[in-house]
């Protein structure tokens, strides 16, 4: 196999960049005057961006490259599929092969009576289905009123209009506003919020704000209750044991909908195939994307349960869908990707290898000065940084400094492992190895040591 390794100098490439592409959630003049990285090959877990240093990725990409990089098999398939069938939709009554073997694939894959998929390009894409599919639902069922959607402070569920109102993030809701219906409860995050309460107490306290909200509401007026089996974007948080039995006793209480996003926990991320199937949740729907191809094509979508697919059975067209929806190619290699992830038995690598091995030197963090927190389930896993272990204090310094002073770190020693405030987070591709892991948690300890002895020389490392 050739590869592409022909190209400008990284200097020419990140002027070029600086001047002609816009990129998401970056200011663009910083951009120019420090030089984006740039990538230009991988393989496995490693990167190798354009001065020819090889990067171990902690993050999977943007959490979606589960099978690793560069496998052939998918190539393969996109080629095949390419010259077979490059595209056609699947309105207007018409259908193909790969969209219908992913279907049943995803259908087989999803627990309980998930068994009707609705495809889109990407997770925020189906988290705008999933707004429109749920109030359509309510409509047919005689409830038009049922239209508002309740969901988490510092959530994430994409950056469209309805994906980033969905979502939790002031800093994206500023920029463009709030679509209307979709209110915020409070995050089980018990490190940063929980104060003097066990963690137990706080999960609990925090489930019951659903309860709260429904009641304020009305249960006539709430459709739908959305949430991440575990906060990636907001920092891998992870809620206390007491959380998601609460919650689920709170949507059956008002029969309202129960939507998990599971674009990073789905696909074997937590250990099993769906997030759900760790936490012991029953949603109605399920958000899908990243993992669904390990990226290697965008695609997203929604699983729905029997009842709601059957609802709209016979109740007109759903005036809804993407000229992209199930692409033969995306699900092509989509399906290659499933293949893959079941005969090679990865999710059960996560289960019994990959994550009691990392357990245990990711816990072993805990030890370090600036470490509060480690948390990890499956793998994906958060450090919080902070002055004070006892008070879990946090830094006098602006929120996020010494995140992203540790993130600078870690890139220097080739890690991508990525701060989200004072949280250190890492998603690696599920297909790590243990030697793989030493690496990663060799490289994580001497960059948490520099940011440490910066800090200490910088005069920073003081509580608020
Ligand atoms: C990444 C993400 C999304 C958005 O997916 P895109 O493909 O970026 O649109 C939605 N929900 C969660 C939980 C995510 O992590």
């Amino acid at each position: 196999m050739n590869m592409i390794t022909n190209h400008l100098p990284t200097a020419e490439l990140q002027a070029l960049d600086a001047a002609h592409h816009m990129h998401p959630f970056t200011d663009n003049g910083e951009l120019a005057a420090r030089g984006a990285r740039v990538m230009t090959q991988a393989k496995g877990v490693w990167l190798t961006d354009s001065d020819g240093n090889k990067i171990i990725d902690g993050m999977a990409g943007l959490w979606c490259v589960n099978i690793g990089y560069g496998r052939d098999e998918l190539a393969d398939v996109a080629a095949r599929q390419i010259k077979e069938l490059c595209y056609y939709n699947t309105f207007f009554m018409t259908t193909h092969v790969p969209a219908i073997a992913l279907a049943a694939k995803i259908a087989e894959l999803a627990p309980g009576d998930l068994n009707h998929v609705f495809f889109a390009g990407s997770g925020s894409e189906a988290n705008d289905t999933n707004i429109r599919l749920v109030r359509r639902y309510w409509d047919i069922k005689g409830h038009p009123e049922k239209r508002v959607f309740i969901s988490r402070k510092n959530g994430y569920h994409g950056s469209t209009m309805g994906g980033g109102s969905l979502g939790g993030m002031t800093y994206i809701h500023a920029h463009g506003g709030l679509i209307d219906g979709i209110v915020h409860i409070g995050q089980p995050h018990w490190y940063a919020e929980g104060g003097d309460m066990t963690p137990e107490a706080f999960g609990l306290m925090r489930a019951q704000e659903l309860e709260a909200k429904i009641l304020e509401l009305g249960v006539e007026n709430v459709a739908a209750f959305i949430a991440e089996p575990v906060q990636g974007a907001g920092g891998v948080i992870i809620a206390p044991s007491t959380y998601w039995p609460e919650i689920q006793r709170i949507v059956d209480k008002y029969g309202i909908l129960l939507i998990a996003d599971e674009v990073i926990t789905g696909f074997g991320r937590t250990g099993n195939w769906f997030g759900s199937e760790t936490f012991n949740i029953r949603p109605h729907i399920m958000t899908i994307a990243k993992g669904l191809s390990s990226g290697y094509m965008p695609i997203g979508g929604s699983i729905v349960c029997d009842e709601i697919a059957h609802t709209f059975e016979g109740s007109g067209d759903f005036n809804h869908g993407y000229t992209y929806s199930g692409h033969p190619v995306a699900a092509a290699v989509a399906l290659e990707n499933l293949r893959i992830i079941q005969e090679e038995g990865i999710v059960e690598h996560v289960r019994n290898v990959a994550h009691p091995y990392l357990a245990e030197q990711w816990h072993s963090l805990a030890d370090h000065p600036m470490v509060g927190e480690t948390k990890l389930v499956g793998l994906m896993g958060s450090l919080a940084l902070t002055p004070n272990k006892e008070t879990r204090a946090k830094f006098k310094s602006e929120a996020g400094k010494v995140g992203f002073r540790t993130r600078e770190r870690c890139f220097a020693n080739n890690l991508v492992m990525r701060h989200v405030g004072d949280r250190m987070i890492i998603s690696p591709p599920l297909v790590i190895t243990t030697d793989e892991i030493d690496v990663l948690m060799a490289r994580a300890r001497k960059s948490l040591d520099e940011s440490y002895a910066g800090l200490k020389a910088d005069g920073m490392f003081v509580a608020a």
